[in-house]
């Protein structure tokens, strides 16, 4: 057993804990749990829980179905209260899935990150990430299609003091800081009831862990605060959706491979070339980083969220941007991703950013001419002068553009580049024979 094994073992003991709760998440982005007895980690830790595979989303056809969760003990933190009061506290690990050969599964959203980590370290890259998660805090929340109340109804920054869950915020903050997930700024979004926590900066590994924590962390403190949270990406037609603006830099060693302190942007070649690839393969991977039919009701002009694949400076209306908050400072050169929405796979969705970037980077792209105007403005004829593209309008647009993709389909792997199509295929029929209220409302009376 390991230093970092027999620290688990020996916190159990002493916080005596009862119930050690082993996550992963399945490729559509749900979390996962399993509990197990503390008496069983020490076997958990040898061989792994076995579990059926073929019950879970996108895990394994059912003739293959055995599957080994072996828990990653530099995961472990215990969860910062309990069930009911006087209950013993639980703790969680994730987990990698593996075959019951050991080898790593290749349904597991977790294996899909690591493997692309592991060509960006070939490269000699470590990867940072620091995410902006936006959510909206509701009422209530009905299955039957009604329109949600928003839970309170500041608007952006507002210090609002007639919220339905005033002390939300902050005691979402001190629960992620006690399962050492560090926040570095918090503040009510635009829409009433929408909120945004912005997560500090660590390697893409850690903060896709953190951002399903993040989920979990904060569905259940708004539960606790007699309110929910939701991170569907659009719930109102009328206000913006739910974005999760992805900040990414890549380290050679200790030193920011983006930075440059010649640049205007302060943008090495590197960095440079890492947008041309995002920018490039923008449309083929927006399925992964925009998942769902709802994604694509974000992704519209107005609401501040990107529908045009070009890149700037100050501009919020560009998919990439190269925020210059702390001109001088090398180590916080970086671009932002302002795509995905907080409904996505973060393993998945970091698998595919990181992969577009680092094609342009070994490819050495070239990045075409910063759009320092508001592209919203523009009609797309003027867009199309330009020479930028649109990202996907629908879920369909950008199946078709990610069948397409040998980029995606080498990052996903082969089995979840199927299992991932396949799924959303059905989605978007189910969708697409929906007779909606829109229709009823505007065809009924006139037609
Ligand atoms: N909510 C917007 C989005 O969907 C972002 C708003 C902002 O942070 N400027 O991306
Ligand atoms: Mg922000
Ligand atoms: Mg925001
Ligand atoms: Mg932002």
């Amino acid at each position: 057993m390991d230093r970092q094994q027999e620290f688990v073992l020996r916190t159990l003991e002493e916080r005596d804990i009862r119930f050690v709760r082993l996550w992963f998440t399945d490729v559509l982005g749900f979390l996962k749990s399993v509990a197990v007895a503390p008496a069983e980690l020490e076997g958990a830790f040898a061989e792994g829980i076995g579990f059926d595979g073929s019950a879970i989303e996108g895990f394994a056809r059912v003739y293959e179905s055995d599957m080994v969760a072996r828990p990653d003990p530099s995961t472990f933190q215990v969860l910062p209260w309990a069930t009911n009061e006087g209950d013993h506290y639980s703790a969680r690990m994730f987990c990698d899935i593996t075959m019951p050969d050991g080898s790593p599964s290749w349904a597991d959203p977790r294996h899909v990150l690591s493997r692309t980590l592991s060509k960006a370290s070939e490269a000699g890259f470590t990867c940072y990430v620091h995410p902006e998660i936006e959510f909206f805090l509701l009422r209530t929340v009905n299955g039957d299609g009604t329109r949600p109340e928003p839970a309170d109804n500041g608007g952006y920054f507002d210090q609002a003091s007639h919220d339905a869950a005033p002390h939300f915020r902050r005691r979402a903050i001190e629960a992620l800081e006690a399962m050492g997930i560090s926040v570095e700024f918090s503040h009510h979004e635009n829409a009433p009831g929408q909120q945004e926590i912005d997560l500090r900066y660590a390697d893409a590994l850690t903060m896709a862990d953190n951002v399903m924590t993040f989920r979990y962390v904060v569905k259940e403190v708004a539960l606790m605060q007699g309110v929910r949270a939701s991170f569907m990406p659009k719930p109102f037609t009328d206000q913006p959706g739910s974005g999760m603006h992805t900040h990414v830099s890549l380290f050679e060693g200790d030193r920011n491979a983006f930075y440059d302190s010649e640049d205007p942007y302060e943008l090495s070649p590197t960095g440079k070339a890492f947008v041309a690839g995002l920018l490039r393969h923008a449309r083929e991977i927006c399925a992964v980083t925009n998942q769902w039919v709802n994604s694509y009701k974000r992704l519209i002009v107005g609401g501040e969220a990107p529908t045009t694949v070009c890149w700037g400076h100050a501009n919020r209306s560009a998919l990439v941007r190269v925020p210059m908050y702390s001109p001088g400072k090398a180590s916080s050169r970086r671009v932002e991703i302002r795509s995905l929405d907080s409904a996505c796979n973060p393993y998945l969705a970091y698998a595919v950013i990181l992969a577009a970037g680092l094609r342009g980077v070994q490819k050495e792209y070239e990045l075409p001419p910063a759009a320092e105007d508001d592209v919203w403005s523009l009609t797309d004829a003027e867009r199309r002068a330009a020479g930028y593209a649109n990202l996907p309008q629908n879920l369909n647009e950008a199946l078709i553009e990610m069948e397409n993709s040998e980029l995606v389909a080498e990052t996903l792997g082969e089995h979840v580049f199927d299992f991932f199509l396949r799924n959303k295929r059905a989605e978007w029929d189910a969708y697409r024979r929906e007779v909606t209220p829109y229709e009823l409302r505007t065809y009924l009376p006139m037609l």
